[in-house]
């Protein structure tokens, strides 16, 4: 179990993204709203102390928006904060996402003594006019001097984020950018397919014709060059699109893929405490002036019902290669998944899109291409 918080800032807007963030002003104005929003994630924190009594938190994850666009001195005194006020276990997995050009030396070592101790960068690409192309602002160079600075700060645990299917990439430039990731030797890489979400420029321009994605043929081909080459250098496959050295897992995304609770913190977060399933508006000031009132405000809050959490859990649990335990899931809801999805499964392994080996549901190889197909089958 674990604590997300969410840090809606950005320096720009990427023109590929949809995430909940914001542009952040001049330097004085940024302060002044950082301080007030973390001023307003302590408030919150402290509502779901109360909620969330003393069950054992071993993960905290800083996601974004840019979380490394804070000032580490903050965001340091912030996680002792939560460390001292919520039931975190002495050593607890501490990730911040970060993007490569907005790290310092100094802010590392400030993390680091903080007891951050995994960072995950967005390097997305190894080659500047790609970077470029989907507006990110760093360039390759930063992604190795981030990582150096990182390791030189005693963060070993490193993730490194890319994608495929950007415009004017082919399998030659995601080749390399996968040899590249390899060679800086990261802990665990994570790779994910562009999606164009409605609204953004990237979706705007491909519409008017103005830049070309890869087809679906080819996204699939990269998928594959993804898969051989990662494995080969030794990175287990464990998750759609995720891959690590043995033991270096990312134990806070397992608990979203093993659908297990969490707290959610901050504006546009999500959360999942006591069976409800929350999300919080996605408005920085809104969330500061709900907080000075000490209540939340959510866009949606669900007590789930056990089908709900039944299907929720095949459905998160099929996007991990080892699937799903049939034990598990019995011991969970006293009853077998196959007394509940029978006929769905039946389908999915028709299509050879699934399979059980030893006591466990998994997607198949081809299952792996279709894994929204595989996820949404069970879904009553
Ligand atoms: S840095 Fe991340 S969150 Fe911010 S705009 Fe770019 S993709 Fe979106």
């Amino acid at each position: 179990m674990g604590v997300y918080v969410h840090i809606p800032f950005c320096e720009h807007k990427c023109s590929y993204c949809d995430f909940h963030s914001i542009v952040v002003g001049d330097a004085e104005s940024f302060s002044r709203l950082v301080d007030s929003y973390l001023v307003s994630l302590r408030r919150e924190a402290l509502y779901y102390r109360e909620l969330w009594g003393e069950r054992p938190l071993q993960t905290l994850f800083f996601g974004g928006g840019t979380p490394s666009l804070l000032p580490p001195e903050k965001l340091a005194s912030f996680i002792c904060f939560l460390r001292q006020e919520l039931p975190f276990t002495a050593e607890p997995e501490i990730t911040i996402e970060a993007n490569p050009h907005s790290l310092t030396e100094q802010g590392a070592e400030i993390l680091a003594s903080a007891g951050v101790n995994r960072v995950s960068l967005g390097a997305q690409a190894f080659q500047d006019h790609l970077l470029q192309a989907i507006g990110r602002k760093h360039v390759t160079a930063q992604i190795a001097e981030s990582v150096g600075m990182l390791r030189r700060a005693g963060i070993e645990n490193i993730n490194l984020d890319l994608m495929f299917g950007l415009p004017g990439q082919g399998l030659p430039e995601w080749r390399d950018s996968l040899e590249q990731a390899l060679a800086l030797e990261p802990a665990h890489l994570s790779c994910y397919a562009l999606t164009l979400e409605p609204g953004t420029p990237l979706a705007t321009w491909q519409k008017a014709g103005l830049v070309q994605l890869p087809g679906e043929d080819e996204q699939a081909d990269m998928y594959d060059l993804a898969r051989r080459l990662l494995q080969r250098a030794g990175y287990e496959h464990y998750e759609i699109s995720n891959f690590s050295l043995p033991g270096r897992r990312c134990e806070h995304n397992l608990l979203y893929w093993h659908n297990h609770p969490f707290i959610g913190l901050g504006s546009g977060a999500a959360g999942y405490v006591n069976g409800c399933r929350y999300v919080n508006a996605p408005d920085v000031q809104a969330h500061i002036q709900t907080w000075e009132r000490g209540q939340p405000r959510y866009v949606q809050c669900e007590q789930l019902t056990i089908d709900q959490q039944m299907d929720e859990t095949m459905m998160v649990g099929m996007r991990l290669l080892e699937g799903v335990a049939e034990e598990q899931f019995r011991l969970r809801f006293k009853v077998s998944y196959r007394d509940v999805y029978q006929e769905a499964i039946d389908e999915l392994a028709a299509r050879g899109l699934v399979e059980q080996v030893g006591g466990r549901l998994r997607v198949t190889e081809r299952g792996l291409l279709l894994e929204n197909q595989v996820s949404a089958a069970f879904l009553r």
